[in-house]
């Protein structure tokens, strides 16, 4: 596997690719790769014939320098991963190579981010957005893995590639989990052992909202008041937002019918943890 940090070379390593014919699938990443992001990886390299990946920990999408600071980061570690799992190159560039002195263009996407997530961290799909434009041009891959895990973002990113014509396919993939049920994540790793155990509460709350959908319930009320009871049922735990949305619009649902997503983001002592369950109506 080759490390690359500079723009100039990753594009001319993916041009020769384009041009032998080779397909390349990308999965960008913030790094402190874990099972989740090694799935994405496996599921690429089945469908491509070179595999790259990025770590970038984009300051762009942090609403807080504190957060960003604090975000964690484990690069030998993520080379080691990736080496494991045969990728191709690993892009690590500086903030300095994707953020020049200068720099003043954004991509943002308008509506869907301007909702949950979005309004709960102003900016941060707009900061995802533009770093994710810069890196589908050095890269221009066929394939992009993205997850489940982050739902909206996955959402965010299909709009913008539809909305921008750009030719790639998004591969969403579903979430990896802890024994235990809680969603794997890179923030997981900065969990106290009780904020961790705490965190065990978000995913048996998707499972009461699950349950209520199976046992009848039609009111979109009632199956978010069964999974906030679950949450808040563990003092350990903050409620950010629990909603239900129609899955490709992000709209709340009104009358429960179709594809919807049941969307919990909780703090744990202090870090903020997102998951997300599709349900049917
Ligand atoms: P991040 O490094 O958190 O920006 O995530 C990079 C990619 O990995 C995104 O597409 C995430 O949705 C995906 N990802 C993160 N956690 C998981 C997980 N537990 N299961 C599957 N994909 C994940």
């Amino acid at each position: 596997m080759e490390i690359v940090r500079r723009i100039r070379s990753m594009k001319e390593i993916c041009r020769q690719a384009r041009e032998n014919g080779r397909k390349i699938g990308f999965v960008p990443t913030m790094g402190s790769l874990h099972e989740g992001h090694l799935s994405l990886m496996r599921r690429v390299k089945e469908l491509a014939d070179v595999v790259v990946v990025s770590v970038f920990v984009n300051p762009s999408q942090f609403n807080s320098p504190d957060d960003f600071a604090s975000y964690p980061r484990d690069p030998t570690g993520d080379a080691d991963l990736c080496i494991a799992e045969g990728v191709d190159y690993l892009f690590m560039p500086s903030a300095d190579e994707m953020y020049p002195p200068g720099s003043q263009t954004h991509v943002e996407v308008y509506d869907l981010s301007r909702v949950l997530e979005g309004e709960s961290r102003p900016g941060h799909f707009r900061g995802v957005t533009t770093v994710l434009t810069k890196l589908f041009e050095i890269v221009r891959p066929t394939l992009v893995g993205m997850g489940q895990k982050d739902a909206q973002q996955a959402a965010v990113v299909k709009r913008m590639v539809s909305d921008l014509m750009m030719d790639l396919e998004v591969l969403v993939l579903p979430t990896v989990r802890d024994a235990d049920g809680v969603a794997l994540s890179s923030r997981n790793r900065v969990l106290t052992p009780d904020a961790r155990q705490a965190a065990t509460a978000i995913p048996r709350a998707l499972d009461a909202a699950r349950a209520a959908v199976d046992s009848g319930e039609r009111e979109a009320v009632a199956i978010i008041a069964a999974a906030r009871a679950v949450l808040e049922a563990e003092p350990r735990l903050e409620i950010d937002h629990v909603q239900l949305v129609v899955a490709e619009s992000f709209a709340p649902v009104v009358e429960v019918a179709g594809e919807m997503l049941l969307l919990a983001a909780v703090k744990a002592g202090g870090v903020r943890l997102i998951d997300n369950t599709l349900l049917r109506g």
